[in-house]
Formats: C-alpha cells, sequence, structure tokens
C-alpha cells in the first residue's frame, strides 16, 4: 500500500514557545500576518502576549477577535473583510491563528477563500482543495482537534445548519506552535471534550479503512499519551505534565486521522453539533462507547490493540477481553468527566427524533462513515441515534 502524507513544515513544541513566533514567520516567510483569535484569547491576554512579540520584533500585524465557537461561514465572511483591507497598505501575506480548533478552522478557511473568493460551500468534500492558500501558522490552545496538523477545516452553512468538511493541501498549517503554558488556563468541560476528542481521533484512524503504517504509528503514540493523561488534567488543570502529554496527544491524533481518516463516530457527530450546538468534542464524546461496541465485530484486533496502547490490557491479554476493558473504559470516561446523553443535554426529544434522517444522510455524505470498519447504512445510524438517545 502507498500512503500519501501531509504535514506541517515546522512544528515548535515546548513551554514558551510562543515568545518564538516572530522567528517561526520569518522562516515561513510571513512579514504582515492577520491574527484570528477569539474574546477569551483576548481576556485571558493571551492575545497581548502573542501581539508584544511581534511588536518586539518590528512585525506590522493585523487582528480579527471575533470568530465563533464551531464557526459558521457567516463568521469567517467578517473576518474577509478585514483580510482583504490589508495592513499598511499591503495584502496581509499569512494567518496567525490563535485559539481552540474554531479559531484554527477560521483561519484556514480565510486562508483559501482570501485569495481564491467563493463560499466555503464550494470547497466541502468530494472536492479537495489543493490549490495553495494563504500559509496559516496555528497556536492550539485546546488539545485538541489537532487542527494545527490537519488537511481539514470543518465549517457550517448558515442556510441549511451542514457542518461542512472541507479537506485538501490548501487547509495544511505551513507552522505550529505547541505551547502547553496556552492551555493551563482551559476549564474543565472543555478540557474534557477537545481530550476525548483526541482520544476518538487517535482511535478512529487507528480503525479506518484507509489507515497506513504510518498513521497507525501516530495513532498508537496519540494514545498512549492522551489515555493516562485526560483524567489527570480534567481533575487538576495545572498539572503541567499531564497538559503538555495532551497537547503532543493531541497533534499526533490529528497528524493520525489526517492522513487515515476519521470514521462514523465523527460522521454522526457533525449533525449533532450542527443542530443542537453541542460542542464538537462532547457530541463525539456522546457517541464514542456506543459506536466503538457496534464496531468492534468487523475489526476487534485492531481495537484490541486501542486498549493495549491506553494501558487498559496487557499484550498477553485476548482480543475479547481487551474489546471489553475498551468498552468499559470509553463508558466509565465518560462518567467521570460528566458528558451527559443528549437527553441530558436539553435537547428535545421530538426535534431529535425528527431530524435522525437527516442527520443520517448528511453522516454519510461526508464519507466518513464509509471509512469505519463496519460500514452502516443509513437505517443503522438512525438506530445507533437511537440508542445513544438517552
Ligand atoms: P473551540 O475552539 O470551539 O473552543 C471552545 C471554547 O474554549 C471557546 O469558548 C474558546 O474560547 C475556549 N478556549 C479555547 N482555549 C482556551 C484556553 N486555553 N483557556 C480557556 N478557554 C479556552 O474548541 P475546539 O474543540 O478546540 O474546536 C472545535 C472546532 O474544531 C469545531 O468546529 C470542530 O468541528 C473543529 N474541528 C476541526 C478539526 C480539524 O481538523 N480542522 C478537527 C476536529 C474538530
Amino acid at each position: 500500500m502507498i500512503a500519501s502524507l501531509v504535514l506541517p513544515r515546522l512544528i515548535r513544541t515546548g513551554s514558551g514557545a510562543l515568545a518564538e513566533i516572530a522567528d517561526l514567520l520569518g522562516r515561513c516567510g510571513v512579514s504582515r500576518p492577520l491574527i484570528i483569535t477569539d474574546p477569551t484569547m483576548v481576556q485571558l491576554g493571551y492575545v497581548d502576549r502573542l501581539t508584544g512579540h511581534l511588536a518586539d520584533a518590528g512585525i506590522a500585524f493585523g487582528l480579527f477577535d471575533a470568530t465563533e465557537p464551531e464557526p459558521t461561514e457567516t463568521s469567517v465572511i467578517s473576518a474577509e473583510a478585514i483580510l482583504a483591507s490589508g495592513c499598511e497598505g499591503a495584502a496581509f501575506d499569512g494567518l496567525v491563528a490563535l485559539g481552540g480548533g474554531s479559531a484554527i478552522d477560521t483561519a484556514k478557511a480565510l486562508a483559501v477563500l482570501g485569495p481564491h473568493g467563493g463560499r466555503m460551500r464550494d470547497y466541502k468534500v468530494p472536492r479537495m482543495v489543493d490549490e495553495p492558500g494563504l500559509p496559516v501558522i496555528a497556536i492550539p490552545t485546546t488539545a485538541g482537534t489537532g487542527s494545527e496538523a490537519t488537511r481539514v477545516t470543518v465549517i457550517t452553512d448558515p442556510e441549511n445548519d451542514e457542518k461542512m468538511l472541507c479537506m485538501g493541501l490548501a487547509f495544511m498549517p505551513v507552522a505550529a506552535i505547541l505551547d502547553p503554558d496556552l492551555t493551563l488556563s482551559l476549564p474543565k468541560r472543555v478540557t474534557a471534550d477537545t481530550g476525548i476528542d483526541a482520544l476518538t481521533h487517535a482511535i478512529e484512524a487507528y480503525v479506518s479503512r484507509k489507515a497506513s503504517p504510518f498513521s497507525d504509528q501516530q495513532a498508537l503514540a496519540a494514545m498512549r499519551l492522551i489515555a493516562p493523561n485526560l483524567r489527570r488534567a480534567f481533575h487538576d488543570g495545572e498539572d503541567r505534565e499531564a497538559r503538555e502529554a495532551l497537547l503532543i496527544g493531541a497533534c499526533f491524533g490529528g497528524i493520525a486521522f489526517s492522513n487515515a481518516s476519521v470514521a462514523l463516530v465523527h460522521g454522526m457527530s457533525r449533525p449533532i453539533g450542527a443542530f443542537f450546538h453541542v460542542p464538537h468534542g462532547l457530541s463525539n464524546a456522546m457517541l464514542l462507547p456506543a459506536i466503538t461496541r457496534w464496531s468492534i465485530p468487523a475489526a476487534p484486533k485492531r481495537y484490541a490493540d486501542c486498549a493495549r496502547s491506553m494501558g487498559l490490557a496487557d499484550e498477553a491479554a485476548s482480543d475479547a477481553f481487551s474489546n471489553d476493558a475498551l468498552i468499559n473504559e470509553l463508558r466509565a470516561l465518560n462518567e467521570e468527566l460528566g458528558v451527559p446523553t443528549p437527553i441530558g443535554f436539553g435537547i428535545a426529544h421530538e426535534r431529535w427524533q425528527q431530524l435522525r434522517p437527516l442527520m443520517a444522510e448528511q453522516a454519510l455524505a461526508s464519507g466518513s462513515p464509509g471509512n469505519n470498519p463496519r460500514v452502516p447504512s443509513a437505517d443503522e445510524i438512525i438506530a445507533l441515534y437511537d440508542e445513544v438517545w438517552g
């Protein structure tokens, strides 16, 4: 099998790595960046830290600080106007995304809309967006989507609430800074949701029909880093060792799924996020135990490897024992991290029932369920939505 691999050109990791932003921009040939971020990053003082480093290096920059969580095309369009206005009489020549997956995905969308125009729906799968866009330097503050190392952006179409999956070389950041200090402020809920998102990326990449020996190693490394550290960071947000392991694990998870794929959990999760405004990691978490249980018969050995990498079973344990250990751990993790069911989240049953066929249709259209070891029909997806309901 020949695997085609795509990665950022440069990654700087470690406590305090944010201070190297000017050097990184220079190496990427960016001299007038537009910063893409959200109001929380401003409040936390992270934007001041970033712009302070730029000012010290004499780098002119612009600022868009109104990205929204789970971005819609509408918020991307308001940033497009600032991108078009330029910087000190010249065009912006790059984007610095500071924030979680939402800020990074907004920057990636702009990187394509800026130079090439059009609407985001023009770029959704199955189209592959390989034409060069503006360079994006990603600084994740969640751990996380791994978006800093994926050739993916997810933008919601405001006209039909579809969470559009957009893929291609144009969406791969040219560089990333992984500074765990920026994740110490993550609230418990976001720590849990984004950590389970990262774990889901690793598991789905490993069991994906598109997995390769390269993505396997990234996925297994991600599970080894995330599994023992997620509870630690959730219970003690100041645990620097756990925060750093999660940030690196999330990046490995991103590399793994970007070079393999995600699968059924993500396919079913995006419509829940779009219709009911459930944060992405949380909707993955709601689905992960049930979808794993349903999928295991098609790839018991692969799921057993996941359990072993997560430290739930030793190498000598049988696949059946390891599979049970995995399902039990995913359920226990949801319990300990306070993941609600859809009913617990406050979703109205009638609307859930009514939307299930459309959600199943959107899930299948994204292509992700086709990468699952067990490929579902629309009716089976509807039955799985029923199972996770409450
Ligand atoms: P997010 O970016 O939406 O952030 C969630 C909340 O946490 C926001 O309010 C944000 O301001 C806050 N926050 C972020 N960092 C913080 C910090 N250090 N301290 C305090 N608060 C902080 O959450 P996310 O889960 O990182 O991103 C979700 C988005 O990413 C979704 O739209 C999802 O579809 C997308 N996604 C993209 C990819 C990809 O490869 N492009 C992969 C997975 C998910």
